[in-house]
């Protein structure tokens, strides 16, 4: 069962609830530093006030534990996306309350309305289904378009569907779970997927669904530091999850059974400290001294890892494979970025990082998908269901009986 897009649903007239991930870095004065996260959205937002919706959008903005802080006001997000629209967007103070419900009760098709940060509400991140209820008054629709809040269970993303009775997602979030399920569920083969970043122990999961999933599985950055020790390798004082040496050795028995190829590297760019000008080498990987720590892939690996790719169809990668935030130890995640970019296979990309440095890398235009959700992405990656999906899902179902 799949979920329903508002692409099928009659919108002209109707009081839509749209859920939008408007979480943009602010600078300390407040404005906006990249207003991505906006124009993400703005095809569904478009798409609505076309087909002459009253539209009334929320989203969360930072952290504010349930208290208002003005610091995290969504005020400077709806004069960025009233200039984007080139449209005037109405902005209210709260997100629920009798004058919230009056002003968007005003509102006539084709126009919009930005409610203030969810978040400065407890009921938001607790689920409850009586701030969802609150939520939910200004709606005859419910649109999802939150791809990277839907891993979590809050009012305006789960408990918010039981209180509207049509539900809907998003283009946005249509165009994430479309090129997911084209890149991990139907791949075209083979499929390359290249995990890297500081630990294995936030990527376990991920790694042992991959493995139900992938034909060649590269692993870079500090984890591969724990599969080479847990193939009796000197890492010397390279980042090691002690504790997860044998779930590593596992993983390389189960890539063998499976008749996975899994590369690791074979060779690193080592430093003497974890510093941006500490001195630095390129030594096999069976020759870390004892008192250096591997900071990133070598000249060989960057090689191999891109003779790895090149008949790949799919690649997918997460995790930088190197201390990238560093000059000195950023040429294996620079090079990986060039090697998806150049890449005729359908690549995805995602995670925080990942993003980053296929931004730095001026790359982004060459990838056939940048996912907009971290932790979501991970945990689709994981195998799991997001709730805020399933939650869709189950109200599709229960419309179609
Ligand atoms: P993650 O959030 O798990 O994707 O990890 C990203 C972080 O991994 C980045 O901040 C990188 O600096 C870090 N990282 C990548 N390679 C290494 C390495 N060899 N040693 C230590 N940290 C690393």
């Amino acid at each position: 069962m799949s979920i329903k897009y508002i692409d099928t649903v009659e919108l002209k007239g109707k009081r839509v609830f749209l859920r939008v991930d408007f979480n943009v870095p602010l600078d300390p004065e407040g404005n906006i530093t990249d207003d991505t996260r906006i124009e993400s959205v703005l095809p569904t937002i478009k798409y609505c006030l076309d087909q002459g919706a009253v539209l009334t959008i929320a989203s969360h903005l930072g952290r504010p534990k349930g208290k208002v802080d003005k610091k995290l006001s969504l005020a400077p997000v709806a004069r960025r996306l009233g200039e984007l629209l080139e449209k005037e967007v109405g902005f209210l103070n709260d997100c629920l309350g009798p004058e919230v419900e009056r002003t968007v009760s005003g509102l006539k098709p084709g126009e919009v309305a930005l409610l203030e940060n969810l978040r400065f509400h407890p009921g938001e991140e607790k689920n409850d289904p009586d701030f969802a209820r609150s939520l939910a008054k200004v709606a005859e629709l419910y649109v999802n378009d939150a791809f990277a809040v839907s891993h979590r269970a809050h009012a305006s993303v789960a408990a918010i569907i039981r209180f509207i009775d049509e539900c809907a997602a998003g283009l946005l979030m249509k165009e994430e779970l479309d090129c997911f399920d084209q890149a991990m569920e139907n791949p075209q083969r083979p499929m390359v997927t290249v995990i890297g970043g500081a630990k294995i122990s936030g990527k376990l999961e991920t790694l042992k669904n991959i493995l139900k999933k992938v034909d060649k599985l590269i692993i870079g950055g500090g984890m591969a530091f724990t599969f080479l020790k847990a193939q009796d390798y000197q890492v010397g004082k390279s980042l090691v999850e002690e504790d997860l040496l044998k779930r590593a050795s596992e993983i390389i028995g189960l890539s063998r059974e499976k008749q996975i190829r899994l590369y690791l590297p074979v060779d690193c760019v080592i430093a003497d400290r974890f510093s941006p000008d500490a001195e630095s080498k390129v030594v096999p990987a069976q020759e870390i001294p004892e008192e250096w720590m591997g900071m990133d892939t070598g000249p060989a690996t960057n090689l191999l890892f891109s003779e790895v790719m090149a008949d790949a169809r799919t690649i997918i990668w997460n995790g930088p494979m190197g201390v990238f935030e560093m000059e000195a130890f950023s040429k294996g995640t620079r090079s990986m970025a060039s090697c998806l970019a150049d890449s005729p296979a359908f690549t995805v990309v995602g995670g925080g990082d990942t993003i980053a440095a296929v931004r730095q890398e001026g790359k982004s235009a060459q990838i056939s998908y940048i996912s907009t959700g971290g932790g979501a992405f991970l945990e689709l990656l994981e195998g799991k269901e997001l709730p805020g999906i399933k939650a869709l899902k189950e109200k599709t179902k229960g419309e179609s009986f």
